[in-house]
């Protein structure tokens, strides 16, 4: 779906989100991120996608019980991380450039090995040792060339640091913690094979676009690419991964068709909705009948504003697959931000049905609802959304719709919750608040809702990062 509701500026084409998010691996990525918050994209079809790729190999990891997510970000750039022990990170531009799902699962099963190892924390330690040594070194520096000059080097850290402060202790330091980072990265290529091998998959992909950035790759992104900054390639890590990759019973392996099916339609609706159309036309030219050029196509067209072609085109798409969801979804989508509402609520139920009540397809329902005007929708618009956002917590998209639900009805105490609740989630901690304060004197004293704008008033902030 991408819903592109919420905001209808041109640069959110799915919802975007802003998340505060650090990153810990990339020290350069860390101080991009904190200037700008990385966009976060949502959509169904997708995150199912990635979903069932993680699933299997998150169980043999022992991690199937950790609740890991995999979030994609708005960033058309290669990249794949781990971020807070918890989620796993990638750039949509990784989906685009990963032609088999093998591929990309290649890479996600590197960053489980990342979580399984525990790395991030244990890198934040090496980073505090470093930076303790870093203090020692400054702090002894004259010591150290007195100690130097009496030939008392040793292998104790703190003459250690007493050399590193003679010459230059943040080199020395900062070389330390990236040949501590590349094991990490070798640890990680090590797990990632063990995982692709105990679910009779193929490393093949991994090794594939390893290779694509490793460091003799004359066709490797330059410097600044912030995959090959987070994950160092030497050719070395790229031929020992290789050996270890063919010794797997599974490298010849193929995808199961069905699989890549679903992973071109993912490609070709990330495509649609994020690249210039001369991009997508260029990547899926009008002779491609394939179903997921049609669906680049039937996207391309509703979004640059011909829904008429556009709804003949998805109805093309619902007749070879009567079953899918996300036909449904789009021809929703498509008739709500064209306009027609009331028309989108039936193809936007089957959605909701067909993907067994997708939270971020039931806020798409119950924004056609609210949109509708219909009195008599509001309070099944209430209905639905308030299970949507009791399973997806992080959409400030169903707060929003639920607020004009709410108001609809003249409920003004649990619209402005509502609206609370969506600046909270958007991170706007001081509208929260306002609009928490301005609830809270509606509800009477005591009641659920008096409560939950009570909780809103006197929450910290979400952590930022870690
Ligand atoms: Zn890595």
């Amino acid at each position: 779906m991408l819903l592109r509701i919420a905001l209808r500026k041109k640069t959110s084409k799915f919802t975007a989100i802003s998340a505060a998010i650090t990153l810990a691996l990339a020290p350069s990525a860390l101080a991009q991120e904190k200037e700008k918050g990385p966009a976060i994209l949502r959509d169904t079809e997708s995150e199912q996608l990635l979903r069932d790729y993680t699933r299997p190999i998150l169980r043999v990891a022992g991690l199937e019980k950790q609740n890991i997510q995999v979030t994609i970000i708005n960033e058309s750039v290669f990249n794949a991380f781990v971020a807070d022990g918890h989620r796993i990170f990638v750039n949509y531009g990784a989906l685009m450039q990963s032609e088999t799902p093998n591929q990309i699962i290649g890479v996600l099963a590197h960053e489980t090995g990342h979580l399984a190892g525990g790395h991030l924390s244990k890198l934040r330690e090496q980073v505090a040792v470093a930076q303790t040594q870093m203090v020692i070194a400054m702090l002894l520096g004259a010591g150290a060339i007195a100690a130097g000059a009496k030939g008392s080097y040793g292998n104790s850290g703190l003459a250690n640091a007493g050399a590193a402060a003679l010459s230059a202790p943040q080199e020395v330091i900062r070389r330390n913690l990236i040949s501590y980072q590349r094991q990490q990265e070798e640890n990680a290529d090590r797990a990632g094979v063990k995982f692709l091998t105990a679910t009779g998959q193929s490393a093949k992909g991994m090794y594939d676009t390893f290779k694509r950035f490793s460091n003799d790759n004359l066709f490797a992104a330059h410097g600044a690419d912030p995959y090959v900054q987070s994950h160092p390639m030497p050719a070395e890590r790229v031929a020992a991964l290789e050996e270890i990759a063919r010794t797997s019973p599974h490298w010849e392996k193929k995808d199961d068709p069905a699989l890549q099916l679903r992973h071109d339609m993912m490609r070709a609706k990330i495509s649609a909705f994020m690249e210039r159309q001369d991009t997508v036309y260029r990547r899926y030219p009008l002779s491609n009948t394939s179903l997921p050029a049609r669906y680049a196509h039937a996207i391309t067209t509703y979004l640059h504003g011909d829904l008429h072609s556009a709804l003949t085109q998805i109805d093309g798409l619902i007749q070879v697959q009567p079953n899918n969801p996300y036909f449904y979804e789009l021809r929703g989508q498509a008739l709500l931000e064209g306009g027609r509402p009331a028309e989108a609520i039936a193809p936007l139920r089957k959605a909701v049905q067909l993907s067994n009540n997708a939270p971020l397809i039931e806020m798409l329902l119950g924004q056609a609802l609210v949109a509708s005007d219909n009195k008599a929708y509001a309070d099944e618009a209430i209905g639905i959304l308030r299970t949507a956002v009791a399973r997806e917590t992080e959409a400030p998209l169903g707060y929003l719709q639920l607020a004009m639900a709410y108001s609809r009805k003249g409920d003004l105490a649990e619209a402005d919750l509502a609206s609370a609740q969506a600046a909270y989630l958007r991170g706007d901690n001081k509208t929260a608040r306002d609009l928490a304060s301005r609830a809270k004197t509606r509800f009477a004293i005591g009641t659920p809702g008096w409560v939950k704008a009570d909780d809103i008033i006197t929450a910290k902030p979400p952590p930022k990062g870690n």
